[in-house]
């Protein structure tokens, strides 16, 4: 993908296209920032610029050599992502972070030059996870850098790596989309309807990839359904149906950190209602009618105390309680209204 297919991070974009239009193409890159936000797709998108036989201030993506390089086959441009299997020198069995042996395939190969196009890129994905004998001798490459080589190491931050290396590279910081930009690109590229882009836009955090994985998920789907369905289902139950969808619920402990986000959200969006009736603001634009009907049946305090026994819940999934207990409290917290606001209920 180039560069125009990438969502936000200009900063970035503007830096390393202004590298290839300058020539001042730097040997190494350092690529830091959060997860899902476009560091990989950045990658790719500047090794395509560099080779493209048509760039025009970005690479066309249409050719011989971009299409290659999308797919992983060109033989110029090499991903080392040991998580998802792609290696450098394929004996290796180191199964965390980047080993010795990957680098060392490196060192052997750099100094050819490039079989088919102007620039040999290797992309390191985690390399925070590079041990110190593989970055001891990556060091050795970056302090004598071989010509026509570009060498992109992929991070979430600095910290974990050596100081000598993180010196030795270029750095280029990615950082979290806001979600507006993330409802777009979910509208225009995914096709996602606008009232659930809304959603997954925002319980994405600013990671795109997450946002992605989400509407492709039919699973992630059905799970906020479900928790959609239970929100409002406890309005009405008895102290026992609480309890068995605490039981059901806590099978699903992986799950919870996101559960309890869409239990937020839910009522902020009650909450948003009841003080704006502005439809632009909610969150689960899809549900309207029924956040609605509850913005009416709910009083403010109850709401509030509502939103407090999720961040309650949150808490303590921090602190580790046990999942089935942390949903009984939380349940057994949303209680149904006693006292019916006079005039307005539904
Ligand atoms: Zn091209």
């Amino acid at each position: 993908m180039p560069f125009r297919d990438l969502v936000d991070q200009d900063h970035a974009v503007l830096l390393l296209r202004t590298a290839v239009r300058t020539g001042r193409v730097s040997h190494a890159y350092l690529f830091v920032g959060p997860r899902g936000v476009g560091r990989h797709n950045a990658a790719i998108a500047f090794a395509q610029l560099l080779n493209c036989e048509r760039a025009d201030g970005d690479a066309c993506g249409q050719c011989r050599t971009c299409t290659l390089i999308a797919s992983g086959q060109h033989p110029d441009v090499r991903v080392v992502d040991v998580a998802q299997g792609r290696l450098l020198d394929p004996e290796d069995t180191t199964k965390t972070g980047i080993g010795i042996k990957q680098v060392l395939a490196l060192r052997r190969e750099v100094v050819y030059p490039p079989y088919q196009s102007r620039w040999k890129v290797y992309v390191l994905v985690d390399a925070e996870a590079m041990t110190n004998e593989a970055a001891n001798s990556l060091l050795k490459v970056l302090e004598e850098p071989p010509a026509r080589v570009v060498i992109v190491l992929i991070a979430e931050s600095t910290v974990p790596l050596l100081p000598t290396v993180v010196s030795r590279c270029q750095l280029v910081r990615f950082s979290l989309i806001p979600s507006p930009a993330i409802e777009r690109a979910l509208v225009e590229r995914y096709g996602v309807p606008k009232g659930r882009a809304r959603f997954v836009a925002a319980l994405a955090g600013g990671e795109l990839g997450r946002a992605v994985r989400w509407v492709t998920s039919e699973e992630t789907q059905q799970r906020r359904e479900q928790m959609l369905d239970l929100l409002e289902r406890l309005e009405q139950a008895d102290p026992l149906d609480r309890l068995d969808a605490a039981e059901e619920f806590a099978k699903d402990k992986d799950n919870l950190p996101e559960l309890l986000e869409i239990a937020l959200f839910w009522y902020r969006d009650i909450l948003v209602w009841q003080q704006t009736g502005d439809e632009e603001q909610l969150i689960n634009l899809d549900r309207r009618d029924r956040i609605a009907a509850l913005a009416t049946a709910l009083s403010l305090a109850l709401l509030n105390a509502r939103i407090q026994a999720v961040e309650d819940a949150k808490d303590a999934l921090e602190m580790n309680v046990h999942p089935r207990l942390l949903l009984e409290t939380l349940f057994l917290r949303i209680t149904p209204p006693t006292e019916p606001m006079p005039g307005r209920r539904t």
